[in-house]
Protein backbone atom coordinates (compact mmCIF):
# COMPACT_ATOMS: atom_id res chain seq x y z
CA UNK A 1 0.00 0.00 0.00
CA UNK A 2 1.47 3.34 -0.60
CA UNK A 3 0.27 7.08 0.13
CA UNK A 4 -1.27 8.00 3.25
CA UNK A 5 -1.96 5.60 5.11
CA UNK A 6 -5.47 5.09 5.87
CA UNK A 7 -7.25 6.39 9.27
CA UNK A 8 -10.76 5.95 10.09
CA UNK A 9 -12.52 7.57 13.68
CA UNK A 10 -13.31 4.08 15.23
CA UNK A 11 -16.83 4.41 17.30
CA UNK A 12 -15.84 1.50 19.41
CA UNK A 13 -12.78 2.87 21.14
CA UNK A 14 -13.84 6.71 20.28
CA UNK A 15 -10.70 7.59 18.83
CA UNK A 16 -9.20 7.50 14.72
CA UNK A 17 -7.22 4.51 14.58
CA UNK A 18 -5.19 3.11 11.50
CA UNK A 19 -6.66 0.89 9.55
CA UNK A 20 -5.09 -2.13 8.88
CA UNK A 21 -7.06 -4.73 7.19
CA UNK A 22 -7.13 -8.34 8.40
CA UNK A 23 -6.62 -9.47 4.87
CA UNK A 24 -5.36 -7.13 2.86
CA UNK A 25 -6.05 -9.32 -0.42
CA UNK A 26 -10.49 -8.64 0.81
CA UNK A 27 -11.17 -6.09 2.82
CA UNK A 28 -14.57 -7.06 4.41
CA UNK A 29 -17.62 -4.50 5.22
CA UNK A 30 -21.05 -4.69 6.40
CA UNK A 31 -23.76 -2.11 5.88
CA UNK A 32 -26.42 -2.22 8.22
CA UNK A 33 -29.82 -1.80 5.17
CA UNK A 34 -32.34 -0.16 4.83
CA UNK A 35 -35.97 -1.55 6.05
CA UNK A 36 -38.10 -1.69 3.31
CA UNK A 37 -41.41 -0.77 4.34
CA UNK A 38 -41.66 2.60 2.65
CA UNK A 39 -39.13 4.71 0.20
CA UNK A 40 -35.49 5.49 1.66
CA UNK A 41 -35.75 8.97 2.88
CA UNK A 42 -32.30 11.40 1.58
CA UNK A 43 -31.15 11.04 5.72
CA UNK A 44 -31.39 6.89 4.64
CA UNK A 45 -29.44 7.87 1.87
CA UNK A 46 -26.68 9.74 2.93
CA UNK A 47 -25.78 6.58 5.21
CA UNK A 48 -24.87 5.18 1.59
CA UNK A 49 -23.30 8.04 -0.28
CA UNK A 50 -20.78 7.48 2.62
CA UNK A 51 -20.56 3.73 2.77
CA UNK A 52 -20.06 4.49 -0.85
CA UNK A 53 -17.14 6.60 -0.14
CA UNK A 54 -15.62 4.93 2.43
CA UNK A 55 -15.59 1.26 -0.03
CA UNK A 56 -14.59 3.70 -3.35
CA UNK A 57 -11.85 4.93 -0.92
CA UNK A 58 -10.26 1.61 -0.12
CA UNK A 59 -10.59 0.01 -3.47
CA UNK A 60 -8.90 3.16 -4.85
CA UNK A 61 -6.09 2.69 -2.57
CA UNK A 62 -5.75 -0.82 -3.78
CA UNK A 63 -7.54 -3.06 -1.97
CA UNK A 64 -10.02 -5.67 -3.04
CA UNK A 65 -13.03 -5.47 -0.51
CA UNK A 66 -16.29 -7.11 -0.32
CA UNK A 67 -19.47 -4.97 0.95
CA UNK A 68 -22.70 -5.92 2.17
CA UNK A 69 -26.16 -4.30 2.58
CA UNK A 70 -28.81 -6.38 4.15
CA UNK A 71 -32.07 -5.05 2.93
CA UNK A 72 -33.91 -5.51 5.78
CA UNK A 73 -37.58 -7.14 4.96
CA UNK A 74 -38.61 -8.52 8.36
CA UNK A 75 -38.33 -7.86 12.06
CA UNK A 76 -37.82 -3.82 12.14
CA UNK A 77 -40.28 -2.36 15.17
CA UNK A 78 -41.94 0.56 14.97
CA UNK A 79 -39.25 1.29 18.28
CA UNK A 80 -35.86 0.28 18.21
CA UNK A 81 -36.41 -1.10 21.53
CA UNK A 82 -38.69 -4.22 21.10
CA UNK A 83 -42.31 -2.30 21.51
CA UNK A 84 -44.30 -1.54 18.85
CA UNK A 85 -45.73 -3.09 16.07
CA UNK A 86 -43.52 -4.57 12.98
CA UNK A 87 -42.61 -1.82 10.23
CA UNK A 88 -43.79 -4.04 7.52
CA UNK A 89 -46.43 -5.49 8.83
CA UNK A 90 -47.66 -2.28 10.01
CA UNK A 91 -47.00 -0.93 6.27
CA UNK A 92 -49.10 -4.00 5.09
CA UNK A 93 -52.43 -3.22 6.97
CA UNK A 94 -52.26 0.16 6.40
CA UNK A 95 -52.17 0.16 2.31
CA UNK A 96 -54.09 -3.50 2.41
CA UNK A 97 -51.38 -4.61 -0.18
CA UNK A 98 -49.17 -8.16 0.43
CA UNK A 99 -46.43 -7.64 2.22
CA UNK A 100 -44.15 -9.23 -0.19
CA UNK A 101 -44.89 -7.05 -2.24
CA UNK A 102 -44.35 -4.01 -0.72
CA UNK A 103 -41.12 -5.32 0.42
CA UNK A 104 -39.97 -6.10 -3.85
CA UNK A 105 -41.09 -2.57 -4.30
CA UNK A 106 -39.15 -0.57 -2.26
CA UNK A 107 -36.10 -2.84 -2.62
CA UNK A 108 -36.51 -1.95 -6.42
CA UNK A 109 -36.61 1.52 -5.52
CA UNK A 110 -33.58 1.74 -2.68
CA UNK A 111 -31.44 0.36 -6.14
CA UNK A 112 -32.66 2.46 -8.01
CA UNK A 113 -31.78 5.18 -5.10
CA UNK A 114 -28.06 3.57 -5.73
CA UNK A 115 -27.44 3.96 -9.29
CA UNK A 116 -28.68 7.16 -9.27
CA UNK A 117 -26.65 8.35 -6.75
CA UNK A 118 -23.91 6.26 -8.37
CA UNK A 119 -23.36 4.45 -5.46
CA UNK A 120 -21.36 1.10 -6.64
CA UNK A 121 -23.72 -1.53 -6.64
CA UNK A 122 -22.45 -3.82 -3.12
CA UNK A 123 -21.25 -7.26 -3.34
CA UNK A 124 -23.78 -9.35 -1.71
CA UNK A 125 -27.49 -7.88 -1.20
CA UNK A 126 -29.18 -10.67 1.32
CA UNK A 127 -32.48 -10.69 2.22
CA UNK A 128 -33.23 -11.12 6.01
CA UNK A 129 -35.95 -13.28 5.56
CA UNK A 130 -33.98 -15.44 3.07
CA UNK A 131 -31.67 -16.08 6.16
CA UNK A 132 -34.78 -17.05 8.85
CA UNK A 133 -33.93 -20.46 8.87
CA UNK A 134 -29.99 -19.54 9.71
CA UNK A 135 -31.68 -17.32 12.39
CA UNK A 136 -33.25 -19.96 14.23
CA UNK A 137 -29.92 -22.04 14.18
CA UNK A 138 -28.04 -18.88 15.66
CA UNK A 139 -31.05 -18.28 18.64
CA UNK A 140 -31.14 -22.24 19.34
CA UNK A 141 -27.10 -22.03 19.26
CA UNK A 142 -27.41 -19.28 22.24
CA UNK A 143 -30.37 -19.83 24.16
CA UNK A 144 -29.57 -22.42 26.75
CA UNK A 145 -26.76 -19.91 28.40
CA UNK A 146 -28.06 -16.25 27.27
CA UNK A 147 -31.31 -15.81 26.68
CA UNK A 148 -34.77 -16.87 28.16
CA UNK A 149 -38.83 -16.56 27.13
CA UNK A 150 -41.52 -15.12 27.83
CA UNK A 151 -44.70 -15.28 26.19
CA UNK A 152 -44.12 -13.31 23.69
CA UNK A 153 -40.78 -14.32 22.65
CA UNK A 154 -37.53 -15.44 23.56
CA UNK A 155 -34.96 -12.83 24.99
CA UNK A 156 -31.69 -12.26 25.28
CA UNK A 157 -30.27 -11.54 28.69
CA UNK A 158 -27.61 -8.51 28.26
CA UNK A 159 -25.89 -8.93 31.34
CA UNK A 160 -24.61 -12.59 29.81
CA UNK A 161 -22.17 -10.81 27.76
CA UNK A 162 -19.11 -9.48 28.94
CA UNK A 163 -19.13 -4.96 28.31
CA UNK A 164 -22.69 -4.80 27.27
CA UNK A 165 -23.30 -1.46 26.09
CA UNK A 166 -19.67 -0.50 25.40
CA UNK A 167 -20.39 0.69 21.96
CA UNK A 168 -23.12 3.00 23.48
CA UNK A 169 -21.30 4.28 26.10
CA UNK A 170 -24.29 5.20 27.83
CA UNK A 171 -25.29 3.59 30.73
CA UNK A 172 -28.35 5.12 31.52
CA UNK A 173 -31.43 3.45 30.67
CA UNK A 174 -33.66 6.46 30.13
CA UNK A 175 -30.42 8.00 27.94
CA UNK A 176 -31.11 4.56 26.01
CA UNK A 177 -35.10 5.00 24.90
CA UNK A 178 -36.03 2.31 26.81
CA UNK A 179 -38.71 3.51 28.92
CA UNK A 180 -40.62 2.01 26.89
CA UNK A 181 -40.20 -1.58 27.35
CA UNK A 182 -41.90 -4.97 27.45
CA UNK A 183 -43.81 -6.98 30.52
CA UNK A 184 -41.51 -8.97 32.30
CA UNK A 185 -37.93 -8.33 30.74
CA UNK A 186 -35.13 -8.75 32.92
CA UNK A 187 -33.23 -5.99 32.23
CA UNK A 188 -34.54 -3.02 30.06
CA UNK A 189 -31.16 -3.36 27.48
CA UNK A 190 -32.64 -6.87 27.10
CA UNK A 191 -33.97 -7.76 23.87
CA UNK A 192 -35.94 -10.26 21.39
CA UNK A 193 -34.26 -12.80 19.60
CA UNK A 194 -38.02 -14.16 18.62
CA UNK A 195 -40.78 -13.02 18.35
CA UNK A 196 -43.73 -15.29 19.46
CA UNK A 197 -47.12 -14.58 17.12
CA UNK A 198 -50.01 -13.90 20.18
CA UNK A 199 -52.66 -16.56 20.10
CA UNK A 200 -55.32 -15.89 17.96
CA UNK A 201 -53.10 -13.29 15.74
CA UNK A 202 -51.58 -14.29 12.35
CA UNK A 203 -48.70 -12.01 10.88
CA UNK A 204 -48.20 -12.21 6.63
CA UNK A 205 -44.83 -12.94 7.90
CA UNK A 206 -43.92 -16.14 10.03
CA UNK A 207 -41.67 -19.06 10.32
CA UNK A 208 -42.33 -21.76 13.04
CA UNK A 209 -39.66 -22.11 15.70
CA UNK A 210 -38.45 -23.90 18.79
CA UNK A 211 -40.29 -20.95 20.80
CA UNK A 212 -43.21 -20.82 18.44
CA UNK A 213 -44.32 -19.37 15.15
CA UNK A 214 -43.37 -16.24 15.24
CA UNK A 215 -40.45 -13.54 13.41
CA UNK A 216 -37.01 -13.05 13.99
CA UNK A 217 -36.19 -10.27 16.27
CA UNK A 218 -34.44 -7.23 14.68
CA UNK A 219 -31.03 -7.49 15.58
CA UNK A 220 -30.40 -10.83 14.72
CA UNK A 221 -30.43 -10.71 11.03
CA UNK A 222 -27.08 -8.56 10.95
CA UNK A 223 -25.67 -10.56 13.08
CA UNK A 224 -26.03 -13.40 10.51
CA UNK A 225 -25.68 -12.12 7.52
CA UNK A 226 -22.53 -10.18 8.53
CA UNK A 227 -21.06 -14.06 9.84
CA UNK A 228 -22.56 -15.37 6.79
CA UNK A 229 -20.85 -13.66 4.22
CA UNK A 230 -18.32 -12.17 5.69
CA UNK A 231 -17.01 -14.41 8.21
CA UNK A 232 -17.16 -13.99 12.37
CA UNK A 233 -14.67 -11.39 12.11
CA UNK A 234 -14.19 -8.95 9.78
CA UNK A 235 -13.30 -5.15 8.60
CA UNK A 236 -15.85 -2.34 9.05
CA UNK A 237 -19.62 -2.25 10.26
CA UNK A 238 -21.21 0.52 9.34
CA UNK A 239 -24.86 2.25 10.13
CA UNK A 240 -26.13 5.62 10.99
CA UNK A 241 -25.40 7.32 14.51
CA UNK A 242 -28.84 6.33 15.82
CA UNK A 243 -27.57 2.32 15.46
CA UNK A 244 -24.67 2.90 17.79
CA UNK A 245 -26.83 3.04 20.55
CA UNK A 246 -29.60 0.07 20.79
CA UNK A 247 -28.85 -2.14 17.24
CA UNK A 248 -25.22 -2.49 16.82
CA UNK A 249 -24.39 -3.09 20.95
CA UNK A 250 -27.15 -6.06 20.59
CA UNK A 251 -25.47 -6.93 17.33
CA UNK A 252 -22.10 -6.93 19.17
CA UNK A 253 -23.82 -8.98 22.40
CA UNK A 254 -25.36 -11.57 19.59
CA UNK A 255 -21.81 -12.35 18.57
CA UNK A 256 -20.20 -12.60 22.05
CA UNK A 257 -22.51 -15.07 22.86
CA UNK A 258 -22.30 -16.79 19.43
CA UNK A 259 -18.38 -17.31 19.63
CA UNK A 260 -18.60 -17.70 23.40
CA UNK A 261 -15.93 -15.13 23.48
CA UNK A 262 -15.00 -10.66 23.95
CA UNK A 263 -15.07 -10.73 20.06
CA UNK A 264 -17.79 -7.91 18.54
CA UNK A 265 -17.67 -9.05 15.16
CA UNK A 266 -15.85 -6.14 13.40
CA UNK A 267 -12.72 -4.34 14.27
CA UNK A 268 -14.00 -1.07 13.16
CA UNK A 269 -17.72 0.53 13.67
CA UNK A 270 -18.17 3.35 11.84
CA UNK A 271 -21.34 5.77 12.02
CA UNK A 272 -22.47 8.49 10.11
CA UNK A 273 -24.25 11.57 11.86
CA UNK A 274 -27.50 12.61 10.77
CA UNK A 275 -29.23 14.45 7.62
CA UNK A 276 -31.70 16.93 9.47
CA UNK A 277 -34.17 18.90 8.34
CA UNK A 278 -35.94 21.71 10.48
CA UNK A 279 -39.42 20.90 9.40
CA UNK A 280 -39.67 17.25 10.13
CA UNK A 281 -38.99 16.00 6.56
CA UNK A 282 -36.50 13.57 7.65
CA UNK A 283 -38.79 10.41 8.93
CA UNK A 284 -40.06 8.04 7.12
CA UNK A 285 -42.78 7.11 9.76
CA UNK A 286 -44.60 10.50 9.34
CA UNK A 287 -45.50 9.65 5.69
CA UNK A 288 -44.41 13.17 4.41
CA UNK A 289 -40.81 13.04 3.82
CA UNK A 290 -38.21 13.68 1.32
CA UNK A 291 -37.10 11.21 -1.13
CA UNK A 292 -34.69 11.35 -4.38
CA UNK A 293 -37.40 11.25 -6.62
CA UNK A 294 -38.77 14.57 -4.91
CA UNK A 295 -35.55 15.87 -5.37
CA UNK A 296 -35.27 15.00 -8.83
CA UNK A 297 -39.11 16.12 -9.73
CA UNK A 298 -37.86 19.46 -8.57
CA UNK A 299 -35.56 20.04 -11.21
CA UNK A 300 -32.21 18.82 -9.39
CA UNK A 301 -29.49 16.25 -10.36
CA UNK A 302 -28.93 13.21 -7.81
CA UNK A 303 -25.42 13.77 -8.18
CA UNK A 304 -25.95 17.45 -6.95
CA UNK A 305 -27.20 15.32 -3.63
CA UNK A 306 -24.15 13.46 -3.21
CA UNK A 307 -22.03 16.16 -3.42
CA UNK A 308 -24.26 18.35 -0.81
CA UNK A 309 -23.57 15.07 0.89
CA UNK A 310 -19.76 15.35 0.48
CA UNK A 311 -19.77 18.99 1.51
CA UNK A 312 -19.64 17.99 5.25
CA UNK A 313 -17.85 15.56 7.14
CA UNK A 314 -19.82 12.16 7.64
CA UNK A 315 -19.48 12.48 11.19
CA UNK A 316 -21.01 16.15 11.00
CA UNK A 317 -24.41 16.80 11.12
CA UNK A 318 -25.68 18.06 8.25
CA UNK A 319 -28.99 20.27 7.60
CA UNK A 320 -30.56 19.84 4.64
CA UNK A 321 -32.28 22.75 2.83
CA UNK A 322 -33.33 23.62 -1.17
CA UNK A 323 -30.34 26.25 -0.50
CA UNK A 324 -27.79 24.09 0.34
CA UNK A 325 -29.25 21.53 -2.69
CA UNK A 326 -29.50 24.48 -5.55
CA UNK A 327 -26.03 25.67 -4.67
CA UNK A 328 -24.32 22.27 -4.67
CA UNK A 329 -26.04 21.90 -8.07
CA UNK A 330 -24.31 25.22 -9.41
CA UNK A 331 -20.75 23.59 -8.14
CA UNK A 332 -21.44 20.66 -10.17
CA UNK A 333 -22.67 22.49 -12.87
CA UNK A 334 -19.77 24.46 -13.31
CA UNK A 335 -17.51 21.30 -12.73
CA UNK A 336 -19.33 19.86 -15.88
CA UNK A 337 -18.98 23.47 -17.39
CA UNK A 338 -14.94 23.07 -16.88
CA UNK A 339 -14.38 19.66 -17.77
CA UNK A 340 -16.59 20.04 -20.83
CA UNK A 341 -13.93 22.84 -21.51
CA UNK A 342 -11.21 20.49 -21.33
CA UNK A 343 -12.26 18.00 -23.33
CA UNK A 344 -13.14 20.49 -26.49
CA UNK A 345 -9.54 21.39 -26.14
CA UNK A 346 -8.29 17.60 -25.71
CA UNK A 347 -8.79 16.08 -28.68
CA UNK A 348 -8.83 12.73 -27.49
CA UNK A 349 -5.28 13.12 -27.10
CA UNK A 350 -4.29 11.05 -23.52
CA UNK A 351 -2.42 12.96 -20.36
CA UNK A 352 -0.76 12.21 -17.42
CA UNK A 353 -1.80 12.15 -13.77
CA UNK A 354 -0.50 15.13 -11.61
CA UNK A 355 0.89 13.51 -8.67
CA UNK A 356 0.86 16.45 -6.72
CA UNK A 357 -2.57 16.73 -6.95
CA UNK A 358 -3.49 13.20 -6.13
CA UNK A 359 -1.09 13.26 -2.66
CA UNK A 360 -3.54 16.31 -1.89
CA UNK A 361 -6.71 14.06 -2.72
CA UNK A 362 -5.07 10.63 -1.11
CA UNK A 363 -4.04 13.14 2.21
CA UNK A 364 -7.84 14.33 2.71
CA UNK A 365 -9.68 11.03 2.25
CA UNK A 366 -7.26 9.14 3.97
CA UNK A 367 -7.63 11.24 7.12
CA UNK A 368 -10.90 9.48 8.34
CA UNK A 369 -12.70 10.56 4.38
CA UNK A 370 -12.29 14.63 4.47
CA UNK A 371 -14.56 14.57 1.55
CA UNK A 372 -14.85 18.73 2.50
CA UNK A 373 -11.05 18.95 1.94
CA UNK A 374 -10.71 16.47 -1.24
CA UNK A 375 -13.25 19.49 -2.77
CA UNK A 376 -11.32 22.61 -3.32
CA UNK A 377 -8.12 20.67 -4.77
CA UNK A 378 -10.74 19.20 -7.69
CA UNK A 379 -11.51 22.80 -8.03
CA UNK A 380 -7.64 23.83 -7.83
CA UNK A 381 -6.57 21.04 -10.22
CA UNK A 382 -9.06 21.85 -13.03
CA UNK A 383 -8.35 25.55 -13.28
CA UNK A 384 -4.35 25.51 -12.97
CA UNK A 385 -3.13 26.32 -16.22
CA UNK A 386 0.20 25.10 -15.29
CA UNK A 387 -1.46 21.62 -16.05
CA UNK A 388 -2.42 20.51 -19.78
CA UNK A 389 -6.52 20.01 -20.49
CA UNK A 390 -5.50 16.41 -21.01
CA UNK A 391 -3.32 15.68 -17.55
CA UNK A 392 -6.26 17.76 -16.09
CA UNK A 393 -8.85 14.87 -17.74
CA UNK A 394 -5.90 12.37 -16.60
CA UNK A 395 -6.50 13.69 -13.23
CA UNK A 396 -9.78 13.77 -12.92
CA UNK A 397 -10.24 9.93 -13.20
CA UNK A 398 -8.95 9.87 -9.51
CA UNK A 399 -11.15 12.11 -8.15
CA UNK A 400 -14.40 10.37 -9.68
CA UNK A 401 -13.27 7.07 -8.31
CA UNK A 402 -13.43 8.48 -4.87
CA UNK A 403 -16.32 10.90 -4.71
CA UNK A 404 -18.23 9.08 -7.47
CA UNK A 405 -19.02 12.42 -8.78
CA UNK A 406 -19.31 10.96 -12.65
CA UNK A 407 -17.51 14.51 -13.96
CA UNK A 408 -15.48 12.41 -16.18
CA UNK A 409 -19.13 10.84 -17.94
CA UNK A 410 -20.80 14.09 -16.90
CA UNK A 411 -22.66 15.87 -19.85
CA UNK A 412 -24.52 19.44 -19.44
CA UNK A 413 -27.37 17.59 -21.36
CA UNK A 414 -27.25 14.88 -18.54
CA UNK A 415 -27.39 17.43 -15.80
CA UNK A 416 -30.83 18.37 -17.73
CA UNK A 417 -33.54 16.96 -15.67
CA UNK A 418 -36.08 16.42 -17.67
CA UNK A 419 -39.62 15.52 -16.45
CA UNK A 420 -41.14 12.18 -17.17
CA UNK A 421 -43.96 13.62 -19.46
CA UNK A 422 -42.12 15.90 -21.76
CA UNK A 423 -41.56 15.10 -25.43
CA UNK A 424 -39.46 17.47 -27.19
CA UNK A 425 -35.73 16.12 -27.40
CA UNK A 426 -32.50 17.89 -27.43
CA UNK A 427 -31.75 18.08 -31.00
CA UNK A 428 -35.22 19.70 -31.74
CA UNK A 429 -34.48 22.42 -28.49
CA UNK A 430 -31.40 23.19 -29.88
CA UNK A 431 -32.56 23.99 -33.46
CA UNK A 432 -35.19 26.31 -32.42
CA UNK A 433 -32.40 28.25 -30.31
CA UNK A 434 -30.34 28.79 -33.13
CA UNK A 435 -33.81 30.06 -35.09
CA UNK A 436 -34.19 32.36 -32.23
CA UNK A 437 -30.03 33.24 -31.83
CA UNK A 438 -30.66 34.10 -35.25
CA UNK A 439 -34.01 36.40 -35.03
CA UNK A 440 -32.50 37.96 -32.22
CA UNK A 441 -29.00 39.07 -33.86
CA UNK A 442 -31.36 40.38 -36.84
CA UNK A 443 -33.41 42.34 -33.93
CA UNK A 444 -36.56 40.18 -35.30
CA UNK A 445 -37.91 40.33 -31.43
CA UNK A 446 -41.58 39.00 -32.54
CA UNK A 447 -40.15 36.17 -34.08
CA UNK A 448 -37.48 35.45 -31.07
CA UNK A 449 -40.63 35.50 -28.53
CA UNK A 450 -42.46 33.55 -30.80
CA UNK A 451 -39.87 30.86 -30.24
CA UNK A 452 -39.38 31.60 -26.55
CA UNK A 453 -43.36 30.56 -26.44
CA UNK A 454 -43.59 27.84 -28.27
CA UNK A 455 -40.58 25.96 -26.10
CA UNK A 456 -42.17 27.30 -22.94
CA UNK A 457 -45.24 25.16 -24.43
CA UNK A 458 -43.08 21.98 -24.75
CA UNK A 459 -42.18 23.05 -20.57
CA UNK A 460 -38.80 24.39 -21.63
CA UNK A 461 -37.57 27.21 -19.77
CA UNK A 462 -35.01 29.48 -22.03
CA UNK A 463 -31.88 31.03 -20.07
CA UNK A 464 -31.08 34.29 -21.56
CA UNK A 465 -27.17 35.68 -20.36
CA UNK A 466 -26.87 32.82 -17.93
CA UNK A 467 -23.53 32.87 -16.89
CA UNK A 468 -22.80 29.38 -17.03
CA UNK A 469 -23.77 29.45 -20.69
CA UNK A 470 -26.33 26.81 -20.04
CA UNK A 471 -29.42 28.23 -21.74
CA UNK A 472 -32.06 26.23 -21.51
CA UNK A 473 -33.84 24.01 -18.89
CA UNK A 474 -36.48 21.21 -18.65
CA UNK A 475 -37.82 22.25 -15.43
CA UNK A 476 -39.60 19.68 -13.57
P1 LIG B 1 -33.65 2.31 8.12
O1 LIG B 1 -34.21 2.21 6.72
O2 LIG B 1 -34.50 3.10 9.04
O3 LIG B 1 -33.35 0.94 8.67
O4 LIG B 1 -32.28 3.11 8.02
C1 LIG B 1 -31.31 2.90 7.02
C2 LIG B 1 -30.02 3.64 7.40
O5 LIG B 1 -30.21 5.06 7.42
C3 LIG B 1 -29.49 3.28 8.77
O6 LIG B 1 -28.07 3.13 8.70
C4 LIG B 1 -29.84 4.48 9.62
O7 LIG B 1 -29.00 4.62 10.73
C5 LIG B 1 -29.66 5.60 8.62
N1 LIG B 1 -30.39 6.84 8.92
C6 LIG B 1 -31.67 6.95 9.37
N2 LIG B 1 -32.03 8.25 9.44
C7 LIG B 1 -30.97 9.00 9.01
C8 LIG B 1 -30.73 10.40 8.85
N3 LIG B 1 -31.67 11.34 9.10
N4 LIG B 1 -29.52 10.79 8.40
C9 LIG B 1 -28.56 9.87 8.13
N5 LIG B 1 -28.72 8.54 8.24
C10 LIG B 1 -29.92 8.09 8.69
ZN1 LIG C 1 -28.03 -3.93 11.10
Amino acid sequence: MTGTPLTFYNSLTRRPEPFVPLDPGNVRIYSCGPTVYHYAHLGNLRAYVFTDTLTRTIAWKGWPLTHVINITDVGHLTSDTDAGDDKMEAAARASGRDIWSIARHYTDAFKQNLTDLNIRTPTHMPLATDHVAEMIAWGEQIAGRHCYRLADGLYFDTTTVPDYGRLAGVADDAAHGRIETVAGKRHPQDFAIWRTTPPGETRQMEWDSPWGRGAPGWHLECSVMAAKYLGPAFDIHTGGIDHREIHHPNEIAQNQAHCECGDTGANFWMHNNFLVDRTGKMSKSSGDFLTLTRLIERGFHPLSYRLMCLQAHYRSELEFSWENLAAAQVRLKRWVHAVEGLRARTAGESGATSAAYLTQLDAAVSDDLATPRALPVLDAMLSDKKLSPADRLATLDAFDAVLGLALGEATRAALRVRPADATIDDATIEARLAERRAARAAKDFPRSDAIRDELAANGVEVMDGDPLGWDWKLPA
